[in-house]
């Protein structure tokens, strides 16, 4: 078996007196779907930057493939922490070779980067006539220049409406058929369901647990989430087995069914 794709070991992140992450530890295997999962300020921001050498871990380390972070590394890991500055009066052909030029990138690879998110047929379309799940498809086109076997992902399907949420889903669906791990920040409950293969719970900083997707929702009996987080209730009810403990106004209410 291949090792980790991502292997984080008992990382802490403190921001002066506040604690962001507490000792947290999981393994991300090769070829899954894995969601950093918990409500607003849970520290799924503070996991990504660090991963990502953006920011400084308190304590704790964390290896790629078994190595520690060096630009070799780097270059195996396609990340989209936040929405790309694309020019809105360019096409998304020609904002996706100045992306290219930017990171250093060849342009022989645009036309099927292109295809993969579905965009080959719009590529002449100006950027400001796209629709925002496709603003989006290019982003993600921007991270697969130069071919990463990971991908990192903050909130891919934040902002976008239902459509573009779809398409979203689906393109990170098919880019792990295709061999790619993929490794993405939600607060979405329903996305764990929808496409992801293996989630880390995160709340308050602390990791209340991880693992295979059926594994950790049957054996998790109570996953706390904020109810304006939810955005299929049937969903939660089935995916935590039978309970649900939500926060309403600071008021903890659990449901049993
Ligand atoms: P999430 O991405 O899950 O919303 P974050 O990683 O952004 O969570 O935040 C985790 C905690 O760290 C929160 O309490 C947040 O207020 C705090 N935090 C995040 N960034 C900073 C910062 N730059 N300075 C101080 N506190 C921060």
């Amino acid at each position: 078996m291949n090792p980790p794709v991502l292997t984080v070991n008992n990382l802490t992140k403190y921001y002066g007196q506040i604690r962001a992450l507490n000792n947290i530890s999981f393994n991300v295997p090769e070829g899954s779907v894995f969601g950093i999962l918990g409500p607003n300020g849970s520290g799924k921001t503070t996991m990504l930057g660090i991963i990502m050498d953006i920011l400084r871990a308190t304590s704790g380390s964390f290896l790629f493939f078994g190595q520690a972070s060096s630009a070799t590394v780097r270059k195996q890991v396609g990340t989209l922490l936040e929405t790309p500055n694309f020019y809105h009066y360019l096409s998304g052909e020609k904002n996706l070779r100045i992306a290219a030029e930017i990171k250093g990138k060849g342009h022989e690879q645009i036309p099927s980067v292109l295809r993969r998110v579905n965009l080959y047929e719009r590529r002449q379309s100006k950027f400001s006539t796209y629709s925002l799940g496709m603003k989006q498809r290019l982003a993600i086109a921007s991270c697969l220049l130069g071919d990463p076997k990971v991908l990192v992902f903050d909130e891919p399907t934040n902002g976008l409406d239902p459509v573009g949420i779809a398409e979203i889903r689906s393109l990170i669906k098919q880019l792990a058929g295709e061999g790619k791990t993929i490794i993405m920040a939600s607060h979405l409950l329903d996305e764990v369901e929808k496409v992801c293969t293996h989630v880390a719970i995160l709340k308050q900083g602390n990791l209340i647990t991880s693992g295979h997707v059926d594994e950790v929702l049957v054996n998790e009996d109570i996953v706390e989430v904020s109810a304006k987080d939810i955005t299929g209730l049937e969903n939660a009810l089935h995916l935590l087995n039978g309970y649900l403990s939500i926060k309403v106004d600071d008021r903890q209410i659990q449901l049993h069914y």
